[in-house]
């Protein structure tokens, strides 16, 4: 089958929006999504200047999403003296898995030039998630405790970094499955914060949350066209699946998703479309102003929390009892 924008053969078929690309053609299409996002989300502030620049700072697992991510981010504000971009890469402990994924970060950020921090949570907070994993003292999926942690060292380290934004590599697969799980669960608080963490406009957010606000420029690409990108520009990316991972949920959601992809191209999109909007009068109708929801810190560590101790906090102190 030939491309629909030019005779060159197609290399993927976007049923979606009934169009085949070759190779040239798919590179730009996602490159586009990209800087249409940054533009729609009004990433770059127009206070923006080469002496006032913005620090963005791009989490880098050395996965397809991230690095294609961070190579396209990289690639559209090399020359741009406004825009400063830093890579951190967080090292959970997982043996054979984060390693070979931390060679292919290294490999990308000494390519392009990019600065790359790395914070392991053996030094962050004297744990690996291997040992977590099997001592298990919450009885809870390893990804529980994991994900809090990294939502933790990921806001310390962007705030030590001095960033305006953290940049993370979620696709369009990513966000539907969120939306549909938050939506499943009936949790419209969960709906609220979805939003508020990482979709509203971002001057409101960082007011509001008093933390940085997090960008997703990746979140119009479906998945299989990041892995297509990945693959055919050759980037170094690792593509092993984390041995703890077991968000059984997830990966329900996921074939579903699949299939009504299948059935219905377009799902995905409409999914997200659907969902921004209610999110917005979610976070309307919760957000509260800062009288309602005092918004304290945590007693042991300083992060911001409602409650005495952060959860980061109560997840170490079961951690470290056993
Ligand atoms: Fe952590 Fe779960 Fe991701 Fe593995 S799959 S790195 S345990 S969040
Ligand atoms: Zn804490």
């Amino acid at each position: 089958m030939d491309c629909t924008k030019c005779d060159r053969e197609a290399v993927m078929h976007a049923a979606y929006s009934g169009t085949y690309l070759c190779e040239a053609h798919l590179f730009e299409s996602v490159e586009r999504r990209v800087r249409h996002r940054v533009r729609e989300d009004d990433m770059l502030p127009a206070d923006a200047t080469p002496e006032d620049p913005e620090t963005w700072v791009i989490g880098l697992s050395g996965g397809k999403d991230s690095v294609v991510l961070t190579d396209i981010i990289h690639e559209t504000f090399e020359e741009d003296p406004r825009v400063e971009l830093v890579a951190l890469t967080i090292h959970e402990g997982i043996e054979g898995y984060r390693d070979a994924s931390l060679d292919a970060c290294e490999e990308l950020a000494d390519d392009r030039d990019i600065p790359h921090e790395v914070v392991t949570y053996s030094e962050e907070f004297d744990v690996q998630m291997d040992d977590v994993a099997e001592d298990d003292p919450l009885d809870m999926a390893p990804c529980a405790y994991c994900g809090v942690f990294r939502r933790d060292a990921l806001a310390r380290y962007a705030e030590e970094l001095d960033a305006d934004k953290l940049l993370t590599g979620h696709n369009l697969d990513d966000e539907a499955e969120t939306a549909l799980m938050n939506i499943f669960e009936g949790n419209v608080e969960q709906v609220a914060k979805h939003f508020d963490a990482s979709l509203g406009p971002f001057d409101e957010r960082r007011e509001k949350e008093d933390m940085i606000p997090r960008a997703k420029p990746l979140r119009d690409v479906p998945e299989k066209e990041v892995a297509l990108y990945a693959q055919l520009r050759e980037l170094p990316v690792h593509m092993a699946e984390c041995p703890h991972s077991s968000e059984a949920f997830r990966g329900e959601i996921q074939d579903l998703l699949l299939s009504l992809e299948e059935d219905h191209p377009g799902t995905r999109h409409s999914i997200m479309a659907g969902y921004e909007e209610l999110a917005s009068l979610a976070a309307d109708e919760y957000g509260g102003d800062e009288d309602e929801q005092p918004v304290g810190s945590c007693e042991e560590c300083g992060a911001p929390t409602a409650r005495d101790r952060c959860r980061k906090c109560a997840l170490l102190d079961a951690v470290n009892a056993v």
